[in-house]
């Protein structure tokens, strides 16, 4: 009696921690068996998006796939945000701090070459021309994975302590012309004054060519930059005026063309002879166009091109020397100049706090080797937007598997595995459920 009195103790025990565990925070191998259990929809899904691309804020069929998918999670939807945009929120069944996780959904003006058989053959018609439409960049692996991470977080809801809000933004690679979009939009149109989440995470495939800087592209590797990570982008455009005259009699005229070249080398100078030897920055002129017809001297040319920098200060002096050269060369040309700058995307900083919070999360996913610390890069991204408010933690998943070659982000023959969706919804799902459980930052 004894016996049998203290084996139902202990089984009353057991089914006391059992049920102790199943409210509590669930463990690694719990989220590892909920990816195994919904990677294979969400890579369809992924082939599915891949081979239906939609340039920047044209998002329509994937803004209501997604849409549709968070509804049928029981998650609550606003579709149509920026556009094409979605924001979903789930929230968990115990109180605690709110994260928010992101995704882009758009494709770029490439035809694709790549040997998936789920290759998309889309067309599109981009600055007035017909073009072909890709996921050049893995926007579909970012979403199908953020469908995934709601599909799983949707599961163990009861056991969430706080909410999550899911963000599926349009035209991260830009706005059309003469329209608003992005994160930028969905910012002002005040998805934070609606919930404003303690913390934002987002994730981008590294899909990058082998190069000599490492391997940080091979599937499964995280590397990440705590502090600057990504470029603040400034476009600039100009012209130089001249006179125009016969191609013979140059002196009769004021050639734009040689008073720009002379402007364009001078420009080389900044990074040079100006700033700092070991200052983060990149000054490029991307266009010159000048003249009809070989034999006249043209009336203007025109440059214009992009600034890249990790600081206000240095952004501040690298405007300020490029306006001097076109002073002082055109001056001494004769000629005269129209200089324009166009503030883009903010700097996106990775928060230092949240960082040191969130990589030993990944550290014990991925182990330490394939957690890599990255220097920042000079691409820019628009998750500033959003990082810009609350603190942001932003890493790149490596997504390229051995024997596999990428060309590259926005080339036709980027490549991004399938595999990379399940990882990622892994990496998402652990991070959201780790910050959570550690309460309110
Ligand atoms: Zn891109
Ligand atoms: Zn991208």
């Amino acid at each position: 009696m004894r016996v049998v009195r203290s084996m139902i103790t202990a089984v009353a025990c057991l089914v006391a921690a059992a049920a102790a565990q199943a409210a509590g925070k669930p463990s690694d191998a719990e989220i590892a068996a909920l990816v195994a259990r919904h990677a294979s929809a969400r890579i369809a899904q992924r082939q599915d998006m891949h081979q239906n691309p939609e340039l920047s804020n044209r998002e329509t069929r994937t803004g209501a796939l997604v849409a549709a998918h968070l509804e049928s999670l029981g998650i609550e939807v606003q579709a149509g945000v920026a556009h094409t945009g979605v924001v979903g929120i789930l929230r968990g069944g115990r109180p605690g701090p709110t994260i928010a996780v992101r995704a882009d959904m758009d494709g770029l003006p490439v035809t694709e070459q790549t040997d998936y058989p789920f290759k998309s053959t889309v067309r599109s018609t981009y600055l007035d021309k017909d073009v072909g439409v890709m996921h050049a960049c893995g926007h579909d692996v970012h979403t199908a994975a953020l469908l995934g991470t709601a599909s799983m977080l949707a599961e163990i809801r009861d056991r969430l302590p706080g909410t999550v809000m899911f963000i599926f933004q349009p035209a991260e690679e830009g706005v059309p012309a003469g329209e608003r979009g992005g994160a930028r939009m969905m910012v002002e149109d005040g998805i934070f004054e609606m919930m404003k989440p303690d913390a934002v995470i987002a994730f981008h495939t590294n899909g990058a060519p082998p190069d000599d800087a490492g391997d940080n592209e091979r599937l499964g590797i995280v590397a990440y930059s705590p502090g600057p990570a990504f470029a603040a982008a400034t476009r600039w455009e100009a012209t130089v005026k001249g006179r125009q005259a016969h191609g013979s009699t140059p002196h009769l005229g004021v050639d734009p063309i040689v008073a720009a070249s002379g402007i364009v080398m001078a420009l080389q100078t900044i990074r040079s002879r100006v700033l700092p030897p070991l200052s983060d920055n990149v000054i490029t002129v991307a266009i010159f166009r000048s003249g009809e017809r070989h034999n006249i001297i043209p009336e203007s040319a025109t440059l214009a091109g992009t600034i890249r920098t990790f600081d206000d200060e240095t952004l501040a002096t690298i405007e300020a020397r490029i306006r001097e050269i076109f002073d002082g060369h055109t001056k001494a040309a004769h000629a005269t100049y129209e200089l324009d700058f166009h503030t883009g995307h903010p700097m996106t900083v990775n928060d230092a706090e949240l960082t040191a919070r969130l990589v030993p999360t990944l550290e014990r996913l991925l182990g330490r080797d394939r957690v890599r610390l990255a220097p920042p890069i000079t691409g820019s991204e628009d998750f500033s937007y959003f990082s810009q408010l609350v603190p942001g933690f932003y890493f790149r998943l490596g997504v390229v598997p051995e024997g596999k070659v990428s060309g590259g982000h926005h080339t036709s023959t980027f490549y991004a595995a399938d595999e990379s969706v399940p990882i990622a919804m892994r990496l998402m799902t652990s991070l959201v459920v780790d910050f959570l459980s550690a309460g309110k930052p």
